[in-house]
Formats: structure tokens, sequence, C-alpha cells
């Protein structure tokens, strides 16, 4: 079928958010637009950012996907299914956007929102902010059920919805009037990076040898390095699925005098993976040498939220079935493998 017109509107959208590392990380986020019994959708592994450099879009049967849920069946969970065979599958988050009525949905990894979504009195802390008129659906895997637990969040009528752990849903009738919702509610959950210490880039230079080195001195994730509550916090476990998808389970820490290369060596001899940054407490934050730009952008986003998170604030975090179940995902293992650079 033809594209809606107002495609190339939700094209330009889409490559604004995605530009943004505070709204959008890497492969993260999504947006639809419906005309009829079709959907257009990003694909699976695809960047926003790209939206105006390439084809990003796939179509869906939505009538054909909704039925689906509606039955409850396994196939709810496979969205490429419902799409034309081709070289790009439709995102993961399909059935998120089949469930709302209205035309046009955005889905972002605000660092803002997801800086509220992880905390224990997440539901709480956004009525604060945003009154009446939203949703909240608690984590769980994205996908089908996470899609049934937006149903049943109260905020699809409004258009708004809030993700524990995860981020932000949001629609509207056109292009237009979903930006418009995408900007009130962001701007109600805005919150200040806290300032942290000045990292110590020559002695963290040493400590990464050979397989790491520190970003520069203004890179979020120093600060949570340096911040004992903080750094506790990002090695305590994992605290929305991209980042377990990207760069692991939680963080790992460099043990006092060891050097990076030394802990890689131990952890290769255990056979465990190299993690794609690292923390020295107290000092600030090593990325490894080798890291793809999604890790990249995942440490990045680690920085981001925990810096907008009050010291001594109780946060929620996945358990490890949740975490298990992200690493084990076939769906995300194809996603991984298309944003390899
Ligand atoms: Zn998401």
């Amino acid at each position: 079928m033809t594209p809606p017109a107002d495609l190339a509107a939700l094209k330009s959208v889409s490559a604004r958010l995605g530009a943004d590392p505070l709204r959008i990380q890497g492969p993260g986020g999504n947006t639809s637009v419906k005309e009829g019994a079709r959907m257009w959708i990003k694909a699976s592994g695809t960047e926003l950012a790209d939206a105006e450099r390439r084809e990003i879009f796939v179509e869906v049967d939505l009538d054909r996907m909704r039925a689906a849920m509606d039955a409850d069946l396994a196939e709810a969970d496979q969205p490429a299914l419902f799409a034309a065979p081709g070289a790009l599958r439709p995102s993961i988050e399909t059935s998120l956007h089949a469930v709302f009525p209205q035309r046009v949905v955005l889905h972002a990894h605000c660092v803002d929102t997801i800086a509220l979504a992880i905390r224990a009195d997440a539901r709480a802390v956004v009525a604060s902010r945003l009154g009446e008129g939203f949703g909240f659906a608690p984590y769980v895997k994205p996908g089908a059920t996470l899609a049934r637990e937006v149903r049943g969040s109260g905020g699809v009528e409004a258009g708004v919805v809030i993700l524990g752990n995860h981020g932000l849903l949001v629609a509207g009738e056109s292009v237009e009037a979903a930006a418009a919702v995408f900007e009130r509610v962001t701007r109600a959950l805005v919150a200040a990076p806290a300032a942290f210490a000045e990292p110590d880039l020559a002695n963290l230079t040493q400590l990464g040898g050979s397989s790491y080195a520190p970003p520069p001195a203004d890179h979020p994730l120093h600060g949570v390095a340096l911040s004992p509550y903080h750094c506790a916090a990002a090695r305590k476990g994992s605290l929305y699925p991209d980042h377990v998808i990207f760069c692991g389970v939680g963080a790992t820490a460099l043990p006092e005098g060891e050097t990076a290369d030394a802990l890689v060596a131990r952890l290769t001899a255990a056979g465990l993976a190299k993690p794609p940054f690292l923390l020295v407490p107290g000092q600030g934050a090593l990325i490894a040498n080798d890291a793809g730009a999604s890790p990249r952008a995942l440490a990045r986003c680690l920085g981001d939220v925990l810096a907008r998170v009050p010291e001594g604030t109780a946060l929620t975090y996945l358990t490890d079935a949740q975490n298990a179940e992200l690493i084990d995902w076939d769906a995300e293992k194809y996603r991984r493998a298309l944003n390899v650079r």
C-alpha cells in the first residue's frame, strides 16, 4: 500500500529525536503512523537518527496483529509475521504501538523519563509532575506482554504512558499532535543533571592500559564513578533493558590496585566477556577501545540517567530472571547483530 502522506513529517520528527542522545540512544526507541488497517513502524535494529537518510520504516498488517493480540496468540510477539518478507523486520515493540487507536505513536528512552521510571516511587513521582492524564505500565519484557500492560495502564486514551524501568510512549492523531504531547510531557519530566567532581584523566589513561581509555572529562559516566552513591547504584544491577542488551548486566568496577589489562586477563580466563566500560570508584570511567557505537551510547546513557537521580533515592532493578530473558532473546540478538558497526 502507498504510505500515508505524513510519513515524511514523521521521518523528520524521528530524525530529530534520534539525533538527541538525551532522548534516544543507538537503535532504541521507535515511531509509527497508521492508515486504515496498516501501520508503518521503525524496523528493528535501525536508528531513528537515520530516518531521513535511508528507509527505516516497514509496513505491518495492523488488523491481523491486533487480532493476534486480542486472541492472546504467541504470534503477537513476532511482528515479522505481520510484515511482507524483506530485509527489515518491524520493531519488537510494534505491539506497543498497535494498542493505541491514535494514528501516530512516538516511543523514546528519554533520560529524564528513565531517571523517574527507575525509582521505587516512580508512579507517584511521575503523578506529581504530570497530574492526571497518564498511564503507568510496570516493567515487563518489551513485546506483547508489555503491550497488554500498556492497554491496561489507563493512559491509552490520553496518549501518554510511562513505562517503568524503560521510557515514554505518547500518541496523537497527527504527527504534530503527537510531537506536541511529547514536548509537553518531556518538559514536565525534565531534571537537571548533578555536577560531579573532575576525573583524573592521566591516572585513568594509565589504568586503562592497552584495552580501555577514559572518555573526555565532560562525559557523564565519570560522575557515576566519582559519586559513591551513584557508583554503588550502577554496580547493584540493571535499571532498563537496552543497558542489559548492549552493555550487559549492571556495571563492572575496576578493583583497587588492579589495571584494566589485568582485569580483562582474569575475566577472559574465567570465560567472561570483556565489559564495554569500567567504573574506577572515586576516579572516573573507562571505555573499551573496541566498544561499538551502541554500547558507547548506552554507557553515556547510564551516566546521563544517574546524574538525574538524587543521592539516596531508592531504585527498582531488573530481577535476575528479567536480565536473563533479555540476554537470551533471539529478537534482541538480531537487533544487536544488525547494529554492529
Ligand atoms: Zn523501548
